[in-house]
C-alpha cells in the first residue's frame, strides 16, 4: 500500500472540511465505519483468492439494503470483502447526507465463495460491485429507478428521455469513492462520456485538484466487454496484507494454475472445472 493512500484521505478530510472526517485517523475510520460490514473477530480475516476474472471469496460479507440503498437484485449475488461494503454503504450515506432522500441502486457483487457468474466476465473476488446513476426528472427532482438506464450522449436515459443524468449527485458518489478514508479503489469502470461529464461537472465546481486527478485516473471505459453507459462497475484494491493471493489485476495472456493460488475452481454438473 503507498503512502499517498494514507496521504491523500487526510488531505481530503481537511479539504471536505468536515469536522467529524479530519478529526479521525484513517485507521480509526475504518474500524469505525466497518459496522454494516462486521464479522465474527473467531472467522478470520476475509480473503479474496486470486483475480477478479480468476478467483474466489473466503468469509465476505453480505451487502444489505438500507435507508440509503436498495437492491438490484434481493436474492442476487451480494457478496464481497468487507472493505468492499463498507465503502458501498459509505458512499451511499454520504450522498444521501448531502441530497435527503437519495437512494443507490446496487447491482451484483459477488456469490458468496466467488467464483464465475454468468452475467459477468469478473465479480470472482468480492471486489467488484455494479452500482446504478442517480436520475433527475424534469423539474430537476431526485428520480428513484428499479434498473439500471443507460444513458444518451447528452445524459438523458435512453429508455426514459424525461429523466437525466445527476452531475451532481453522481459526482458526489464517485468522489466518496475515490477518497474513501478506509478502502482504496483500483478501476470504476464507466463509459467515456459519462466519465468526460462528471469530470467537467468536477471542474466546474472547483473540486480539489489531487481528487479531481485520481477520479480521472480510476474512472476508465472497459477496453473490452461492455461500454458501461448504464452504471459504475467498481473495484477496489487488494486490501493491505493479502497481496500474493489477491491479484490485483487478471493476467491477459497466461494464468497462473488456479490450484497454486488456493483457488476454489468452480465445478460443471459433469465434476469437470469450468473453463473461461
Ligand atoms: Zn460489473
Amino acid at each position: 500500500m503507498s503512502a499517498r493512500f494514507f496521504t491523500l484521505p487526510l488531505a481530503i478530510a481537511l479539504w471536505l472540511g468536515g469536522a467529524g472526517a479530519a478529526a479521525r485517523s484513517p485507521l480509526g475510520t475504518v474500524a469505525a465505519d466497518l459496522g454494516g460490514a462486521k464479522r465474527p473477530a473467531l472467522l478470520g480475516p476475509a480473503r479474496s483468492l486470486g483475480s477478479p476474472t480468476d478467483g474466489s471469496l473466503e468469509g465476505g460479507v453480505e451487502l444489505k439494503a438500507g435507508p440509503a440503498l436498495k437492491l438490484r437484485r434481493s436474492t442476487g449475488p451480494r457478496w464481497g470483502l468487507p472493505e468492499l461494503v463498507a465503502l458501498v454503504e459509505r458512499a451511499a450515506r454520504q450522498v444521501s447526507k448531502r441530497h435527503p432522500g437519495s437512494v443507490l441502486l446496487v447491482g451484483d457483487l459477488s456469490r458468496k465463495q466467488g467464483g464465475e457468474l454468468g452475467r459477468h466476465q469478473s465479480h470472482e473476488s468480492g471486489r467488484d460491485a455494479d452500482v446504478g446513476f442517480y436520475f433527475v426528472d424534469r423539474q430537476r427532482q431526485p428520480v428513484e429507478s428499479d434498473r439500471f438506464l443507460q444513458v444518451r450522449w447528452d445524459g438523458r436515459a435512453v429508455d426514459a428521455p424525461e429523466l437525466e443524468f445527476d452531475d451532481q449527485r453522481n459526482w458526489l458518489l464517485v468522489q466518496s469513492f475515490v477518497t474513501d478514508p478506509g478502502t482504496r479503489v483500483q478501476h470504476i469502470f464507466v463509459a467515456e462520456p459519462v466519465r468526460k461529464r462528471l469530470l467537467a461537472h468536477a471542474r466546474r465546481i472547483g473540486v480539489y485538484l489531487p481528487v479531481l486527478h485520481r477520479a480521472a485516473m480510476v474512472m476508465k471505459q472497459p477496453r473490452r466487454g461492455l461500454p458501461h453507459d448504464d452504471h459504475f462497475h467498481v473495484r477496489i484494491a487488494c486490501p493491505h496484507g493479502q497481496h500474493g493471493p489477491c491479484r490485483a489485476e487478471p493476467r491477459p495472456l497466461s494464468k497462473e494454475p488456479a490450484a497454486a493460488l488456493g483457488v476454489r475452481r468452480r465445478v460443471g454438473r459433469d465434476g469437470l472445472a469450468q473453463r473461461r
